[in-house]
């Protein structure tokens, strides 16, 4: 019998570096990335697409590289002095880095870095362009690549994307600071889906696209142009399997022994981290000054150990960081060491991991407490090496950790006097409630390892857009209704114009008919039996100076001004309605205008509005609901209905809307078939006359009662495209 094996799905991992350190001989590396990705080889073929780590520029050399990653299942892609340079050590660690980690100061910007990082973001994208299978899987990781989704969903949209982005996404007010801030965020929203460690980040990305962009989005997803993509919290774990092995090892009783009697009848808190400026040393050491001056019964029962693994040394800020931490030891040993104790035991190199989990299990707590942290591993490493005897975690609030790990102590690094306090309390702990205070974050820490963590991605990324639920959207009309639109005689297009015919603009003066608009009802008007309306809530005057050389109709104001283009005189409702409570209203709006910067009124001649579109988008927003409310209130006494628009809200006569001027078409006219498209709430009236006439399209988001949704004017363009191609 034949045994079929299931085929794995092809995975293309992309990361700045590839998981191997290349030197004589090819090793692997053993980054918590790297690990988690090992974890999940049984159930996925893993590629990894990734930097060499080396400038080689002889093509002979590259070849021979190329062929021996291979077996590694990595391809490699190759790098300039130049790019290395610019991509890698000035923009993403001296700009991208400390603007996501809130040292605004600390990143500075060249036009010419970000060209580079353009590039290099369109080599890896290039790459895996080539080599992707059709439909295939794409994960890419970190800020190196922010670019990098945008760029390949351009050049393969067949392709899923997932983005995860291991640091944290900063509040709007800073990520604003960048001065790439635009083309970074529409880089990302090329992926299908983006992860981050917590909703903290989640939410500061949500509300950077809103003020940035433009973009509203729902707390799992965003609809930006035609496309969903999902956005989602994944908080990263350890490799729980490795370390497990690590502690099951001879080398690692070895080291447990040795520490324990280096270490004998001395409590010692453990630190370890790169050295970087968001880690926050200098304040740890400032606590530790300060914990040792308030106890000097513990000069010599206590060791503190910081670990410091020497990282980007090209930043200048890494460097001037490290001569501090050099002082505040050298000071602290000075005035504090005996002849029995050194109380801080300062490490400035990387240490194996047997060693690193021997000293995990030993120390008494691990003061992790750095200033920003996307994550932070050690926190979780820590936990995951707690045995028999429980130590206690001391963690920053700051660091994403926290967010799980809410049994630990948690402090705010900055708080020296609550910071020194807590050393005191977790090295005065008992067992009993050190060893309850892990237990529940152990669990955790194992069942959350990293191996879930890319699973979980995984399996997000590939049922991304497979909810049909949320395809809310058609682009396209049902083979009955086209079938009537090209038999019928006599065919109108009641048409909206602002987020219908026309995108918006953020300024709608600026937001005129292009030649492409001019071009698809001029088609259309060319045929015989085929006539156009164009409605809108904008003034004659407008209308007027657009279309006044075309063959249509039009109707501004919702309905209450009218005319065939080539008629002189508008016609109006202007006797028969009643616009007395204008006034009043008016001063509503004022009130609303004055408290909301950035808001203000238009008064037209059968309606007021109040715009937000300048205001903070959710501060409108609210507001905008306010207003609503206290307006509805008002309707009772007053002829006027109260539409909420896109960052409008308007209050005109409640004989006037574009409901009424269809029917009126619908009355007077001998049409077989309108087609009456729009965008906004005010275009709702339309599409709730009931007529089988009818063909009602809204166009983009939200709640409606149109036949049909088209997502973006443009695609609502092609459908009028091909109507006048193929009817009348
Ligand atoms: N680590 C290391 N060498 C050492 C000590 C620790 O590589 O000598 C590892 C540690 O085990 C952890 C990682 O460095 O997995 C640090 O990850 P973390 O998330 O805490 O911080 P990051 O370096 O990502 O900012």
């Amino acid at each position: 019998m034949f045994y079929q094996g299931i085929t794995k799905a092809e995975i293309i991992n992309v990361s700045n570096r590839l998981p191997v350190k290349i030197g004589k001989k090819i090793e692997k590396s053993t980054g918590g990335l790297v690990t988690a990705f090992e974890d999940i080889r049984d159930h996925y073929n893993i590629k990894w697409v990734g930097w060499s780590g080396s400038v080689i520029n002889d093509q002979e050399k590259r070849d021979v590289l190329c062929k021996q990653l291979e077996s590694e299942n990595c391809i490699p892609v190759f790098l300039t002095k130049k790019e290395v340079s610019e991509y890698y050590h000035l923009f993403s660690n001296s700009s991208l880095w400390p603007l996501l980690h809130y040292f605004i100061a600390y990143s500075s910007y060249e036009q010419d870095w970000f060209n580079t990082y353009q590039n290099v973001n369109q080599k890896f994208a290039e790459v895996v362009a080539e080599m992707a299978q059709e439909n295939g899987i794409v994960w890419v990781h970190d800020f190196h690549l922010m670019l990098f989704p945008k760029i390949l969903k351009e050049m393969r949209p067949d392709l899923k994307i997932g983005f995860f982005l291991h640091t944290p996404f900063p509040s709007c007010d800073v990520f604003r600071c960048h001065p790439s801030r635009n083309e970074l965020l529409l880089g990302l929203l090329g992926a299908d889906l983006i992860g981050f460690h917590t909703f903290g980040y989640l939410r500061h990305f949500r509300s950077t696209i809103l003020r940035i962009l433009g973009i509203d989005s729902e707390i799992d997803a965003i609809q930006h142009q035609d496309r969903k993509i999902s956005i989602g919290v994944f908080p990263i774990g350890i490799s729980w399997k490795s370390f497990d092995k690590t502690m099951h090892s001879a080398k690692y009783e070895s080291c447990l022994k040795r520490y324990g009697k280096n270490y004998e009848g001395k409590k010692v808190v453990l630190s370890v981290e790169r050295l970087d400026y968001t880690k926050g040393i200098p304040e740890k050491l400032k606590a530790i000054d300060r914990y040792l001056a308030a106890h000097p019964d513990m000069h010599e029962k206590v060791v503190f150990v910081l670990i410091a693994i020497p990282s980007r040394e090209k930043v200048e800020c890494n460097r001037a960081i490290e001569e501090q931490v050099v002082k505040q030891i050298s000071y602290i040993n000075g005035k504090y060491s005996t002849i029995n104790n050194i109380p801080v035991q300062f490490i400035f190199k990387s240490i194996k991991k047997p060693d690193l989990c021997a000293l995990y299990s030993i120390a008494d707590a691990a003061l992790v407490t750095p200033l920003c942290d996307g994550m932070n591993l050690v926190a979780k490493e820590y936990i995951a090496c707690q045995k028999d005897k429980a130590g206690v975690l001391i963690l920053s609030e700051f660091a994403g950790a926290a967010q799980e790990l809410f049994n630990a102590i948690i402090i705010n690094p900055y708080d020296t006097d609550i910071f020194v306090q807590r050393i005191h309390e977790a090295i005065s702990l008992s067992q009993e409630n050190a060893q309850a205070m892990i237990k529940s974050m152990k669990e955790n820490v194992i069942e959350n390892s990293s191996e879930n963590w890319a699973r979980k991605f995984l399996e997000s990324l590939t049922d991304v857009n497979n909810d049909s639920d949320f395809q809310i959207t058609t682009d396209c009309l049902s083979t009955e209704d086209r079938h009537k639109l090209d038999r019928a005689t006599n065919v109108v297009f009641f048409l909206d114009y602002d987020g219908t015919l026309r995108e918006f603009e953020n300024n709608p003066d600026t937001a005129y008919p292009t030649n492409e608009i001019f071009d698809i009802l001029n088609h259309i008007t060319s045929k015989k039996g085929r006539e156009i309306y164009i409605i809108s809530g904008r003034c004659k005057e407008d209308l007027e100076n657009w279309f006044s050389g075309f063959n249509c109709t039009l109707i501004a104001e919702h309905g209450f001004f009218w005319k065939y283009v080539k008629d002189e005189k508008w016609q109006s409702f202007k006797e028969q309605v009643d616009l007395s409570w204008k006034r009043e209203i008016f001063k509503i709006l004022k009130h609303y205008a004055l408290s909301t910067p950035g808001s203000f009124i238009e008064d037209k001649i059968a309606s007021v509005v109040w715009h937000f579109r300048n205001s903070d988008p959710e501060f409108g927003e609210s507001k905008a609901r306010l207003l609503v409310d206290e307006l509805s209130a008002m309707t009772a006494k007053m002829p006027i209905i109260v539409q909420h628009g896109k960052k409008i809200v308007e209050v005109c006569s409640q004989y006037i809307n574009k409901g009424e001027s269809l029917k009126y078409v619908l009355s007077n006219g001998s049409c077989d078939v309108i087609v009456c498209a729009g965008d906004d709430s005010t275009d709702e009236h339309m599409f709730q006359v009931d007529n089988s006439k009818v063909i009602s399209i809204k166009i983009g988001k939200g709640e409606t009662s149109a036949k049909y949704r088209f997502t973006t004017p443009s695609k609502f363009r092609n459908l009028l495209r091909e109507l006048a191609s193929t009817s009348g």
